[in-house]
């Protein structure tokens, strides 16, 4: 195939590139810098079947040739209020990313009548009132609050999506992607796995945001990005949820990373940084993606920090 993928320069987006090319694809990869960074990508520009357009999804998008499938994962992704690439802080961005680019992604899929892939969220299930969260939940989302931008743009991503596939056939893909992390996420990205791991490498104590009893399950990227290729290759065009089942509190993965790294600074709770709306419990049900994609995780938080951590240690100079 010949597969467009937006974000390419972001942390989902640079692995996803690389497994499409180890699987003999050809890919070009487009990204405006926004929250990604370009040497996420520099180990694939002598790669011939790799090619990059520097490129705002919120504009028309063209592509010289024929594509096979677009894979729309453009967007910021981090809730984090102070970290300047935290979505709270590039509200209009996150939106135009949403709305408008996956507007542009999806024309750019019909024309070529090619496949689409848009990564959406577990976000799009809000502070969820069921538990776990099932692909049939409709969400509890404030629609003006703080992580709307992000929300709402996704909500609304999803419902273009399947409004291009009843109306005019295209054959897509909806992802929701819940708590991910890995090798290539920014230092100053914001969001919990790498701050922690970074703090801990620096003997400095981890901020937990609020007291620390919300809830995530966390997936190891490589993880995920086996579950996004075989929902790419399925013919699957509702959401499937990925991501994995074992859930903890934000107080526990802390006091695993302080004893995996061996921090001896411990803690700090502070409730100022967190943002509003974050919500108190996420495990996703993956009885979808078991059953219709025999897909399931196979690395544990610990094999998954183990194979993060040197990226960290190799960017801080460690
Ligand atoms: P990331 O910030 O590392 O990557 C996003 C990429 O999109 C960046 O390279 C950024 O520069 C690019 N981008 C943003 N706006 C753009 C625009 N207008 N035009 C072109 N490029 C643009 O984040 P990530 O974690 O890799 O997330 C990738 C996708 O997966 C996002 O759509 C995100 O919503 C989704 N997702 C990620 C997670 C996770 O846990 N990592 C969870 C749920 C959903
Ligand atoms: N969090 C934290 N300390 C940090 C960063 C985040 O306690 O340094 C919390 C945050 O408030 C949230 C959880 O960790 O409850 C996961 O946050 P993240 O930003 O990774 O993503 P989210 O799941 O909220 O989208």
């Amino acid at each position: 195939m010949r597969i467009l993928i937006t974000g390419a320069a972001g942390f989902l987006g640079s692995h996803l590139c690389e497994r499409l090319l180890s699987e003999g694809h050809s890919v070009i990869g487009m990204d405006n810098f926004l929250t990604g960074d370009p040497q996420n990508l520099a180990h694939l520009t002598t790669n011939e079947n790799f090619s990059f357009i520097r490129h705002d999804v919120s504009n028309f998008i063209f592509v010289p040739g024929k594509l096979d499938a677009v894979l729309h994962f453009a967007s910021p992704a981090s809730p984090n209020k102070n970290s300047p690439y935290g979505y709270p802080n590039l509200p209009i961005q996150t939106m135009k990313a949403g709305a408008l680019g996956t507007h542009n992604a999806l024309g750019v899929a019909k024309a070529n009548n090619a496949t689409f892939l848009l990564a959406s969220t577990s976000e799009i299930y809000g502070d969820p009132e069921e538990h776990p969260q099932k692909e049939t939940y409709w969400g509890h989302v404030d629609p003006t609050g703080p992580r709307s931008m992000y929300d709402e743009a996704k909500r609304f991503a999803e419902a273009l999506t399947m409004s291009y596939h009843r109306f005019h056939g295209i054959d897509t893909r909806i992802v929701r992607i819940f708590n991910t992390y890995g090798s290539r996420m920014r230092l100053d990205d914001g969001r919990v796995i790498p701050n922690f791991i970074q703090q801990a490498l620096r003997n400095e104590p981890l901020t937990i945001y609020g007291e620390g009893k919300q809830t995530r399950s966390f997936c190891f990227a490589d993880d995920l990005i086996e579950g996004i290729y075989r929902l790419l290759l399925s013919g699957i065009h509702e959401p499937v949820n990925i991501g994995n089942p074992v859930e903890m509190t934000v107080l526990e993965l802390a006091v695993k990373v302080n004893e995996i790294i061996n921090n001896p600074a411990g803690l700090i709770i502070n409730e100022d940084l967190r943002l509003g709306n974050d919500p108190e419990r996420r495990r996703p049900d993956i009885t979808k993606a078991r059953e219709l994609l025999n897909w399931e995780p196979q690395y544990t938080l610990v094999q998954g920090l183990e194979k993060t951590i040197p990226y960290f240690k190799m960017k801080l100079g460690i």
